[in-house]
């Protein structure tokens, strides 16, 4: 018999959701994390919008887990406690050569079934937001924000409520596949604290995020199944200093699946702008702006919609790594979830290119997932 029916390898949001929403269904679950803390990864270096899912590919996975969790986070804030604030934004053209774009991402969102979308001419979109200049605007108001370390916590809660447990410290190292095993079980090679140990799980679920590529290559499957390839863009924040003068998100137009230099507030109202796009070869959280060209070149995107910018106003401030599964130039890939029926192995669930909108569509990811392994 197995040391434990679950294991779930990863505490960041969708790993935690997952777990909460199999221990819920009264299974035994673990989740394994390397670090030292939940959500220290992905989870934590994020813009923290509930996104409404107005860009995604009508009827893609990123657009209905979008649409599906954007509600039950929701539902999930209020009756847990996590701080959100549904605080609207607004997607703004800036120059008359982008209404056409804006009324295209319109559209989409209607496809998608987007509700509380408003057209706004630019005295309009300046009577909500004085400081905006635009030509023309959408007001999207079911989008929010939320302080995603709290939801982490609800999460875990709700996991050790049902009996199910996160274990930090503990880096996966090794899996060895059902056939290996001699019931059929997973095998699992932990490195906790210099010391490597055994596990082994009846199931597993790998929503490693950055990770997930090297987990998922160390399992022999039985069809010509490959493992989604991860590449990484990594996208950096500048936090405003002083009071934004401002009560709704601001986004301009999208720049193919890069969102552009937005505006964000967190849920106490403090200002950030980003995330930028970089393609690089490995993950780094390290901020790089040596000569300062990156900051000017943040001040000349943001200054398109808020010209009142003051200098010297924006502060490096952190991060964040995207886990992508196409590479730069490539068409845009939909989430990979992947169940027995793409890879082959019974009882396992991988997650791969789970970047945004995963944190508004965590909760349904778990519900997804839960059902897969039923
Ligand atoms: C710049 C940026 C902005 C974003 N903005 C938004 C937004 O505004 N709204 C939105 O909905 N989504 C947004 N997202 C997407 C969202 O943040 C992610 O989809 C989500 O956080 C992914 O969660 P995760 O649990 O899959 O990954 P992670 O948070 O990365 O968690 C994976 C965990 O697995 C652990 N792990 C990896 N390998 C191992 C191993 N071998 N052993 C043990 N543990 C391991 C890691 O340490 C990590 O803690 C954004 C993402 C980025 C990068």
């Amino acid at each position: 018999m197995a040391d434990v029916e679950t294991v779930v390898v990863g505490a960041g949001v969708i790993g935690l959701a997952i777990a909460a929403a199999l221990a819920r269904e009264g299974r035994e679950v673990i989740v394994l994390e390397r670090h030292d803390r939940i959500g220290s990864e992905t989870s934590s270096r994020n813009s923290e919008v509930i996104h409404a899912g107005l860009y995604y590919v009508p009827g893609s996975l990123r657009a209905k887990l979008c649409l599906a969790g954007k509600d039950m986070l929701y539902r999930f804030c209020a009756e847990n406690g996590v701080p959100y604030r549904r605080c609207g934004k607004l997607l703004v053209a800036t120059r008359q050569s982008e209404v056409e774009r804006l009324e295209a991402i319109a559209a989409n969102a209607d496809k998608n079934g987007v509700e509380g979308m408003r057209r706004l001419s630019a005295e309009e979109a300046k009577s909500l937001e004085p400081e905006v200049t635009c030509v023309a605007a959408y007001l999207s108001e079911t989008t929010g924000v939320i302080d995603s370390h709290n939801l982490m916590v609800a999460l875990e809660g709700h996991l050790s409520a049902c009996g199910g447990q996160v274990v930090l410290n503990s880096t996966v190292t090794g899996i060895a596949g059902p056939d290996a095993g001699d019931d059929g079980d997973f095998r699992l090679t932990i490195l906790s604290a210099g010391e490597a140990s055994q596990l082994t799980a009846r199931s597993l679920v790998l929503a490693a995020g950055l990770g997930a590529t090297g987990l998922g290559r160390m399992l022999d499957y039985p069809s010509d199944y490959r493992v989604p390839q991860t590449y990484f863009a990594r996208g950096h924040y500048f936090s405003l200093s002083g009071r934004a003068p401002f009560s709704h998100l601001i986004y301009p137009m999208p720049d193919g699946a890069w969102l552009g230099v937005h505006l964000t507030l967190d849920v106490a109202g403090r200002a950030k702008f980003g995330p930028d796009i970089e393609w690089v070869d490995s993950v780094s959280y390290e901020f790089h702006d040596p000569d300062g060209a990156r900051r000017s070149s943040f001040e000349r995107e943001v200054r398109r919609y808020w010209p009142g910018l003051p200098d010297g106003a924006l502060q490096p401030d952190y991060v964040g790594v995207r886990p992508k599964i196409y590479r730069q130039g490539e068409p845009v890939a939909d989430f990979a979830i992947h169940g027995p029926q793409a890879h082959g192995i019974d009882r396992l669930v991988a997650l791969y290119g789970m970047e945004s909108p995963g944190l508004t569509s965590s909760l349904a990811i778990g519900d997804l997932v839960a059902g897969m392994l039923r």
